[in-house]
């Protein structure tokens, strides 16, 4: 059975719609501030689809777009002004910036009540803690995946390939904190046998990057997987001259497993539909 990313996210999006109209109707509109450096491909179709997706949902936008070469006390100074601004209720810095900035010093200068992407570090503190806070969006869509397909968490055991601070590491809280009640294995690149590890897991949660990081023999017959990587691999038939995998080999796991994601189309949709609903969070807290 397939996990539908896209009809849970659009699910979403609309209960974010009906949300953001019932603040418009009191006077507020949710806004949005969206920071681009550069032209990287990959970057702007991001940038791009959350602009789309706010402004379906009845969200504003403040595009802020700056040159790759912009001077990182620009970039400071941009955030600083967007914090101050209040119509921006929610401040999103497109990842990864373009070589040479200090992409951590950027993170902590966005104002932790502006954080819809969860990445500052009182955010990812409080999360640590089990304190109410934004929740980083992909592992967030993530947990909403699970709940929104009746998925058992409490007393499973999950294990999380990858312990990146965006993705794997705040997956694995998630997974074990109070009410989701998973025990959790987080692995990485100096995991001795990682298929002994992945073959334990009732849910596997794969964030490595790389396609076919888990093939078949490497899942236990039933288990729900969330391919979370997003690879583009070259491919002469399609017009962009390449489509886009998974981490999972996905014709031969889907048979084994009792759930899957499929790519595109099952995590990645959740991501924007997180940050939506981030957003709306942070404009009812800043309005209150
Ligand atoms: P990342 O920062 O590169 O981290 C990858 C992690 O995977 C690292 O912790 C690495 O271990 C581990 N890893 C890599 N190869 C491995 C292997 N063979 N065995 C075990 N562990 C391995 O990547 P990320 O930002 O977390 O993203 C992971 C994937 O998810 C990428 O494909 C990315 O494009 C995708 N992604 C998708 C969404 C979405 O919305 N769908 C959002 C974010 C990311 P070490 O720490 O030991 O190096």
């Amino acid at each position: 059975m397939i996990i539908d990313g896209k009809k849970i996210a659009s699910d979403i999006r609309a209960e974010v719609a009906a949300e953001a109209a019932a603040m418009a109707a009191r006077g507020t509109r949710p806004g949005l501030a969206v920071v681009l450096l550069g032209d990287h491909p990959a970057s702007v179709s991001y940038v791009t689809a959350k602009e789309r997706a706010c402004a379906e949902c009845g969200i504003a936008s403040f595009p802020v777009r700056l040159p790759a070469d912009t001077p990182q006390e620009a970039l400071l100074a941009e955030i600083a002004r967007l914090n101050a601004d209040d119509r921006v209720d929610g401040i999103l810095v497109q990842l990864p910036l373009p070589r040479g900035f200090d992409e951590q010093a950027v993170i902590r200068a966005i104002a932790p009540e502006k954080d819809v992407d969860g990445f500052h570090p009182v955010s990812l503190g409080r999360l640590l803690l089990g304190q109410d806070t934004f929740v980083p969006c992909t592992p967030a869509g993530i947990i909403e995946l699970l709940r929104r397909s009746g998925v058992e968490t409490a007393g499973r055991h999950a294990v999380v390939v990858g312990r990146s601070n965006i993705v794997g590491k705040p997956m694995a809280l998630l997974l074990g904190r109070k009410g989701t009640d998973a025990t959790v294995t987080l692995c990485h690149t100096a995991t001795t046998n990682l298929a002994d590890m992945t073959r334990q897991a009732d849910i596997l949660v794969v964030a490595a990057g790389h396609p076919g990081t888990v093939g078949a023999g490497m899942v236990k017959p039933g288990a729900v997987v969330i391919d979370v990587g997003v690879n583009r691999i070259p491919d002469a038939t399609r017009k962009s001259g390449f489509r886009l995998v998974g981490d999972v080999d996905y014709a031969a796991v889907e048979p084994v497993a009792s759930l899957i994601t499929p790519v595109p189309g099952g995590v990645g949709p959740m991501t924007i539909a997180m940050l939506l609903k981030n957003t709306l969070r942070a404009a009812a807290l800043r309005r209150a």
